[in-house]
């Protein structure tokens, strides 16, 4: 995407937009498979969930991560129209529901799909086999999860110890356990957190398969770093890592698939905005941009995100401040940021924005989420 291009969307669609670029998309799908060459990766959705990416991944190959029902349906909808099956076979293999807290409706909804889904614990399993008996399910560990820019092993994954009995219960139930999987949490760039995942997988399937249970698919989760400075390391060094423990723990013939978010979205966007105010506050330059932490830059609340801003002209730069549009204190962008002399109507724009952005954008004071422009679909 080049700055022109960036300007010319502006001009074309108004500010705010974010631009999604598809060649970028296909690039990091491709990307992936070409290190992990033996993993399916599934698209994780709630990274962003324009069903124009959905498609786009489809067709380059990849399988899906729901979290919910409607985004069940969406995945549904979306690739349903290109082959026509419905097997089970087919939806395991394009779908897995990796949210381990399921309510009862969206279970009884699921389950004329014989899908794939996660659990982590033993009510949430008696759930499954209430509401959704012809189930596959997944048993999801806690793992470490030190040094990721956003935690998830406060809140999902059981007790490694109480795994194998997990395991045994769902059998016990007349479920089958058709894999585990783990978070390491999400920009993971502690490659140790895999490192460990993958050892504490591996021995709750010995036991589990000691007990006579085999357990077919591991699910290495999501973390995946996006690159979004060059103080991220490579992504080659983390799969040559994944891929040597793998072939050290693991059966030759385990499946295995992984959940990447961020790391096949964050990259693909830029999101342009322009400056509808400026003033001077304790002798810094304060501007005010038609976007805000409450849209597109929602990252930075929730996802401990911070998106560089850059301008389209040149010139001496200076610290300032830039905040959103909204009328609450809390949205700001950003305290220090360096920017040349700005007008107002000059536009701005930030890289990598692609995950957990515009998809968390509310409607917060009357302000719409930005447009969205797809370029290279
Ligand atoms: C959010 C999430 C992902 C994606 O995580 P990334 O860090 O964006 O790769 C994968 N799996 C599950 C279960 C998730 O909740």
């Amino acid at each position: 995407m080049t700055r022109k291009q960036l300007q010319s969307v502006a001009r074309e669609h108004g500010t705010p937009v974010v631009v999604i670029d598809h060649d970028i998309i296909r690039k990091n799908y491709f990307e992936f498979k070409k290190h992990l060459p033996k993993v399916q990766a599934y698209y994780a959705v709630k990274a962003n969930p324009a069903p124009e990416i959905v498609r786009t991944l489809y067709k380059a190959g990849a399988s899906f991560d729901v979290a919910s029902l409607p985004e069940f349906m969406l995945v549904y909808e979306n690739i349903r129209r290109l082959p026509p099956e419905v097997q089970q076979d087919f939806i395991w293999d394009k779908i897995i529901y990796a949210n381990p807290t399921k309510p009862k409706e969206t279970l009884l909804a699921l389950d004329r799909y014989k899908p794939l889904v996660t659990y982590d614990n033993l009510n949430e399993l008696k759930k499954i086999k209430r509401y959704a008996p012809h189930a596959g399910v997944v048993l999801r560990l806690r793992v470490p999860n030190t040094g990721s820019m956003v935690e998830l092993s406060n809140k999902f994954g059981c007790d490694p110890g109480e795994a194998v009995d997990l395991v045994q219960a769902a059998f016990e139930m007349g479920l089958v356990v058709e894999g585990l999987s783990f978070h390491v949490g999400s920009q993971c760039t502690n490659f140790e957190n895999f490192v460990q995942a993958l050892n504490m997988a591996a021995a709750v399937m010995k036991e589990s398969r000691s007990r006579g249970h085999e357990i077919k698919i591991l699910d290495i989760g999501g973390g995946f770093p996006a690159h979004y400075n060059k103080h991220v390391r490579p992504f080659g060094q983390l799969a040559r890592k994944i891929n040597a423990e793998i072939g050290r723990l693991f059966p030759q013939d385990i499946e295995i698939l992984a959940e990447p978010g961020r790391f096949l979205a964050a990259t693909a966007a830029t999101s342009v905005a322009r400056i509808i105010g400026k003033a001077v506050r304790d002798g810094k330059t304060c501007y005010y941009i038609d976007d805000s932490v409450y849209h597109t830059f929602s990252g930075i609340i929730f996802d401990h995100c911070q998106y560089p801003l850059k301008a389209f002209k040149s010139g001496k730069t200076e610290i300032c401040a830039v905040f959103g549009q909204t009328c609450d204190g809390l949205d700001t962008i950003s305290q220090s940021e360096e920017l040349p002399d700005l007008e107002i109507e000059d536009l701005v724009y930030a890289e990598n924005i692609g995950a957990y952005s515009n998809a968390s954008a509310t409607w917060f004071n009357g302000f719409p989420p930005a447009k969205v422009v797809h370029l290279n679909q």
